[in-house]
């Protein structure tokens, strides 16, 4: 059964395929933590730790129906990761590598919520938990269920570059492997003052 997904104001509509597959972890870094304060929305975004609920899947079972003009992206620097949005109204969608042949999408919870079936009925429960040094307080690790999933994905991005089933994703264009938008670079001073918002909130 596919998942839906869409953003707050209802512009940017789409589904996850095959969400059982997918895996569910929490990042606590403070990248993660300073996009949540770029998109102005680091209460709904984070939780009570600084830690972002994401669903990790392959960018193949993503698919958009409406509204994927408002799809842009950003990175925190020219190195970082995509961090793929609707501009509409600053829903994350999900977090990219720059090189589409890592197959991988990290789902923000935001662009994932929906009445008729809650985040742990679709992808089941939280087993992967990363950057707790980051994290305020002391989240707990979760060691062996990590490294599990984090071996899961190895397989699946070795068998997505074999098969090259890493050109099937909505966030590039498949023949040349450029983001289908030109992401937003921040400048180091941009990106420095997120870092500080991170501090204090
Ligand atoms: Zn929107
Ligand atoms: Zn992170």
């Amino acid at each position: 059964m596919n998942h839906p997904l869409q953003c707050q104001c209802g512009t940017l509509k789409g589904y996850v395929s095959h969400p059982e597959t997918a895996c569910r972890g929490i990042c606590y870094c403070k990248d993660c933590q300073a996009y949540a304060h770029f998109l102005g929305k680091p209460g709904e975004i984070l939780d009570e730790m600084g830690g972002s609920d994401v669903i990790a899947t392959l960018p193949q079972n993503v698919t958009f129906t409406q509204g994927v003009e408002s799809l842009t992206c950003m990175s925190l620097s020219g190195r970082g990761m995509l961090r793929w949005y609707a501009s509409c109204c600053n829903t994350p969608i999900g977090n990219t590598a720059r090189d589409f042949k890592v197959s991988h999408v990290g789902l923000l919870h935001n662009c994932l919520q929906a009445p008729s079936i809650s985040l742990d009925s679709a992808f089941g429960p939280v087993r992967m938990k990363v950057g707790m040094k980051s994290g305020k307080g002391s989240p707990k690790g979760m060691a062996v269920s990590t490294t599990v999933a984090i071996l899961g994905f190895m397989t699946r991005l070795i068998r997505t570059r074999l098969n090259g089933g890493y050109k099937l994703t909505p966030f590039f264009n498949p023949d040349d492997g450029r983001p289908r938008v030109q992401p937003k670079v921040l400048t180091p001073d941009e990106r420095a003052r997120l870092m500080e918002a991170v501090e204090v909130f």
